[in-house]
């Protein structure tokens, strides 16, 4: 039977350093802020946007919260981001997605600042991802990175297999994984054979967005499997893409939905708006800011 992985533990175990960082910062004078723009119309969003901003409220982290009607116009939008990146007190913008299908998502992530870009979607930050040259982390990725570590997980030599290519989560994720040399095989909807790929892996990172996608028969006995999607069952349950209940029995860690990768991704979330901070300040005064 997997050990189930608590991402609820690990996030209050993270939080807990992220707390003695902010209370340094407020000692200096500083208290960061985080912007979180939300084009109001889908409720799953206003979940996320909820949840973050209790996350700072818990934490201390200064917010700002702009719900946009589901009519706003894109100059609307870049103007708003454009205020936004001159605000001194803000030091993080964050644009809920997906957009309403009138918005240029491409140029509106473009348009935040990258040192603001606590998403780390902006180009240049992908970029930076890509080279391993990065301080601004992908939030999804990167929590699951602190998850397998926590867990004494090395993906060193390891063969990962990622379920998905979005530029959000399967992308960010390969690279994180690369970049710790592990050998990774990206799946999406063209990949001929995907059960026997996943069959190999010793550690499956499911982010398809689909229903007991990932099955007792594709894991490997003693597979790390990590669950990012977020769905719904036919009875209207939250659920990930992973057959929770058959797959336990296979695989040595398993991560439960919800519980396990989504409070991870907020958590970074956090993270990341204290490395802007302190991002900022080392483009500002030119040395690093001792926390
Ligand atoms: P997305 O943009 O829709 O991407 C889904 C990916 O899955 C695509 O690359 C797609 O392939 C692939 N895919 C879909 N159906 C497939 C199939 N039948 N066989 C193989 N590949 C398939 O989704 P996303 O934004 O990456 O999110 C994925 C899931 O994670 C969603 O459930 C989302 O809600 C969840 N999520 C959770 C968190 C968290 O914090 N827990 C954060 C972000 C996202 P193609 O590229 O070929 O279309």
């Amino acid at each position: 039977m997997a050990k189930i992985i608590n991402g609820k533990q690990i996030s209050e175990h993270i939080r807990n350093n992220i707390s003695k960082n902010l209370k340094s910062l407020k000692e200096m004078g500083i208290i960061p802020g985080l912007a979180v723009i939300i084009v109001e119309g889908d409720p799953a969003s206003r979940t996320y946007v909820d949840n973050k901003k209790k996350a700072c409220e818990s934490l201390g982290i200064y917010s700002e919260e702009y719900s946009l009607s589901p009519q706003v116009t894109q100059e609307e939008l870049l103007d708003l981001i454009y205020m936004l990146n001159e605000k001194a007190n803000i030091n993080g913008i964050l644009v809920q997605l997906p957009l309403p299908k009138h918005l240029n998502e491409k140029q509106i992530i473009k348009s935040i600042n990258p040192l603001k870009d606590v998403d780390a979607f902006h180009i240049e930050n992908v970029g930076r991802i890509i080279l391993g040259d990065y301080y601004l982390s992908p939030c999804t990725p990167a929590g699951i990175m602190e998850m397998l570590k926590f867990e004494n997980i090395n993906v060193c030599g390891k063969n990962c297999v990622v379920l998905g290519r979005s530029n959000i989560v399967g992308i960010p994720m390969a690279m994180l994984l690369l970049h710790s040399n592990a050998t990774v095989t990206i799946c999406h909807t063209k990949t001929k054979s995907i059960k026997d790929i996943c069959k190999n892996a010793d550690i499956i990172i499911s982010a398809v967005g689909k229903t007991k996608f990932v099955t007792a028969d594709m894991v490997k006995k003693d597979a790390v499997v990590i669950d990012v999607g977020i769905n719904r069952d036919d009875n209207g349950k939250l659920c990930g893409d992973v057959d929770f209940e058959n797959v336990k029995n296979v695989a040595s860690y398993i991560t439960p939905v919800p519980g396990g990768v989504g409070p991870m991704t907020i958590t970074m979330l956090m993270q990341n708006t204290i490395n802007a901070v302190k991002l900022q300040y080392k483009t500002i005064f030119g040395e690093e800011l001792k926390i």
